[in-house]
């Protein structure tokens, strides 16, 4: 096996998800039967609703259990749009499950800009707010990017779409379980969470509704999930959902810890002289996030060669394809093509160590000086 560094695609599954979703899996009951197997599935599960609300500061009852990251940013926006969102302005960078719902939503959508820092251009959001019109506006906000890691102004920006009067919707799925997230404090609608992005499982996640947002279910059968999204809940997925939210926040060193290893492997690539770009280092990160830019080494060979010195790591978001595209992120920033063709992200977590940070940066030096000296896997850009 690999040495895994691409927590930001999906972490590896904390021992502490794993007994809660084996312990869901060998209790049976539905939690909307009224036996007894059914009211302590039901207690189980809302238990784990009450965890994962108080991890993110939000209340109970606002929390919608979903099948992840994807279909809750899919739900919010469909929500938006039904309580009278007239336009959508998400940033550049935002993920294809915001960028795709917004794009099929018929809604016009236009796109705040990001500085090169990595952090979305607030005095545009300024300006174009003050410049008003009559439309309701959904303004969307990841709470971190899921390529460099910049930890965003969702507080800043939530006060400005609510002052306005519009909607505020916040994709917080990279951020939750590896830095603060204070729903409350966000002034957010509606925010999107994924489980298996700090260590739980795939397959599950949330959207959190304020109470002064509607949802209508878009998937429609059953009244589970207080009438808002049908279906029974994947138990043993929400229970590793809420033991991996908690064991993220109960260990209170371990930011410091992963962001020790990340520094440590960035300062090695530059102390080695390559000619590597650190993107976002300049703006408060996640922990464990780093992207990388090389410039004539195509992301493409980077991975490839990475993967056969036994790294797994990408070249940015995971594409359902398993296609390395150029980097949507680092041309959002304005980085240029050499850097977004040629861009690696490295993300640590929960499981990391040290070595394996050590271990990756004299694998990047090596693999980088044969790329540099054999022109044919050089890129011609
Ligand atoms: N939003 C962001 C920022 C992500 O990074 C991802 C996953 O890569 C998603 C949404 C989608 O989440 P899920 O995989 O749970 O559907």
């Amino acid at each position: 096996m690999s040495v895994y560094l691409d927590h930001n695609a999906s972490a590896p599954l904390r021992p502490e998800a794993r007994a809660a979703i084996t312990a869901a899996l060998d209790a049976c009951g539905n939690p909307s039967s009224v036996h007894r197997d059914g009211r302590a599935a039901r207690a189980r599960l809302e238990t784990a609703r009450g965890a994962i609300a108080r991890a993110m500061t939000a209340r109970a009852e606002d929390v919608i259990f979903t099948s992840g990251g994807t279909e809750a940013n899919n739900l919010a926006i469909a929500a938006a749009k039904a309580a009278g969102a007239q336009r959508i302005i998400h940033a550049a960078f935002e993920h294809d499950a915001v960028i795709a719902p917004a794009a099929a939503s018929d809604l016009p959508v236009e796109i705040w800009p990001v500085r090169s820092t990595g952090v979305a251009d607030l005095d545009w959001l300024e300006d174009r707010l003050a410049r008003g019109g009559d439309e309701r506006l959904l303004i969307v906000l990841m709470a971190a990017n899921n390529e460099t890691g910049v930890i965003q102004p969702v507080a800043e920006a939530g006060r400005m779409a609510r002052e306005a009067g519009h909607y505020f919707h916040v994709d917080a799925v990279q951020i939750a379980g590896k830095a603060p997230f204070d729903f409350a404090g966000s002034l957010a609608h509606f925010a999107a969470l994924s489980a298996h992005k700090c260590g739980g499982p795939m397959g599950v996640g949330a959207l959190i509704a304020a109470c002064d947002a509607g949802v209508n279910a878009q998937i429609r059968g059953g009244g589970q999930e207080s009438f808002r999204r049908a279906g029974t809940q994947n138990l043993p997925g929400i229970a590793g959902f809420a033991a991996a939210l908690d064991a993220a926040l109960a260990d209170r060193d371990e930011p410091a810890r992963i962001a020790a290893i990340r520094d440590a492997m960035e300062a090695r690539l530059l102390e080695a002289g390559a000619n590597v770009t650190v993107w976002g280092a300049d703006a408060p990160r996640l922990p464990g996030t780093s992207c990388l830019s090389a410039p004539g080494w195509l992301s493409e060979i980077q991975v490839i060669a990475l993967d056969l010195a036994g790294f797994a790591v990408s070249a940015g978001a995971a594409c359902s394809s398993g296609k390395v595209r150029r980097s949507k992120v680092l041309d959002a920033m304005g980085a240029g093509a050499e850097h977004a063709q040629c861009a690696l992200r490295v993300s640590y977590g929960w499981s990391s160590t040290m070595d394996e940070a050590e271990a990756f940066a004299s694998a990047w030096i090596a693999a980088h000086a044969k790329a540099s000296s054999a022109p044919a896997l050089r890129a011609a850009i």
